[in-house]
């Protein structure tokens, strides 16, 4: 491993602006390095599925093998401009954008050590795979063309330090609320009205937000309402979401919610349109699994300390475990994704790459 080529590599895919949904340029760069170390990348066939203007990048190494190494392409915010500044210990951008570290740097460990594996003549039989649209709707993983041979995967996207690995995931359901009230004037005759706005808040005020209980969380992240001022309004909207390890616990939870609508909008006689969906679904990889025990094995053998913890964010691990591909994402320490104080320290991405070598050479 070479530092100053993984540290450039890093810069180099940082500075290419790939929002969701616009990961062509990214693609096209990262097919070119690939094509440089002899390799045959392509993209699949997932545009229409994503709505993105290029495919997920994927390329077989040797016959594809049995795992699949795996980060994402598209940043949540723009890193046009960013000015990296690399220090002693850490990789910052200059404070008025994002790194990128998010998931560049998870990128760059990945194709530095495919291409140091590569130069040490080892055989070689994995597959890599950078998805689009991670950031929004996980849609990239969600439609990645899988080879069935695969039997693993190692996600390399979580902000936690290198040795931490995430074994079991939340799963989320969003809901969508329209309340439906009775316009009228608002100076004239408010008593002909219905005004869903106030129906929709007295409901929201009885939804319990926040971490309800250790595993679980609900948060409403919008509430759209009315016309006008003078106008008792006829509608409400708002969308929010539940998240919990449980899927039994996000149906529960939801019933409540949709209780306290359905109680609110009655009484009021108001209208009520309540929607629920899976945004994904939760998972647990058990310790004796094969994914589980290569990354032990791994971690122990570059003298990291294996420690698995359970997470509520949504990943790629989220859609490729729902698909029937054990995937465990990986701590490499990208620290506080999408702010503009995104950074990463030089130990850390060094220890995660170091980490997909070693896998690499276990594939
Ligand atoms: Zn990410």
């Amino acid at each position: 491993m070479n530092e100053s080529r993984l540290i450039d590599l890093f810069l180099r895919l940082a500075a290419i602006e790939a929002l969701s949904q616009h990961e062509a340029p990214l693609a096209g760069f990262v097919a070119e390095f690939l094509a440089d170390l002899g390799l045959k990348p392509f993209c699949d066939d997932s545009r229409d599925r994503t709505g993105s203007d290029t495919g997920n990048l994927v390329c077989r190494v040797g016959d594809g093998g049995e795992a699949l190494f795996l980060a994402h392409m598209d940043t949540a915010r723009s890193t046009a401009g960013v000015r990296p500044q690399v220090r002693e210990d850490r990789i910052v951008s200059d404070g008025t954008t994002v790194l990128g570290v998010d998931n560049r740097a998870g990128m760059a460990l990945i194709l530095h050590a495919l291409e140091t594996h590569l130069a040490g003549g080892r055989p070689a039989n994995f597959t890599v795979a950078f998805t689009v649209c991670e950031e929004t709707t996980l849609a990239g993983s969600l439609a990645l063309e899988l080879d069935p041979r695969l039997r693993k995967c190692f996600i390399f996207d979580s902000s936690l330090p290198p040795g931490s690995f995430i074994t079991s995931g939340s799963g989320a359901k969003t809901f969508s609320v329209a309340v439906r009230g009775v316009a009228a004037h608002s100076g004239l005759a408010p008593e002909k009205g219905i005004n869903a706005i106030a129906v929709a808040a007295r409901a929201l005020a009885r939804v319990e937000q926040g971490r309800v209980n250790e595993s679980t969380t609900v948060n409403v992240g919008t509430f759209r309402g009315g016309t006008a001022v003078n106008v008792v309004s006829e509608s409400a909207e708002l969308l929010g979401e539940v998240r919990s390890r449980d899927m039994a616990v996000i149906d529960e939870t939801l019933f409540r919610i949709r209780a306290h609508f359905a109680q609110e909008t009655h009484a009021a006689g108001a209208g009520l349109d309540f929607r629920e969906q899976w945004d994904f679904r939760p998972y647990d990889i058990p310790a004796d699994a094969p994914v589980h025990r290569d990354v032990a094995a791994a971690l122990a053998a570059v003298g990291l300390t294996p420690n698995p913890v359970a997470s509520l964010a949504g990943s790629d691990a989220n859609s490729l475990n729902g698909r029937g591909l054990p995937a465990i994402n990986l701590g490499i320490g990208a620290q506080n994704p999408h702010a503009n104080d995104e950074f990463i320290l030089r130990a850390d991405l060094r220890r995660a790459c170091a980490l997909a070598l070693e896998l690499m050479a276990r594939s």
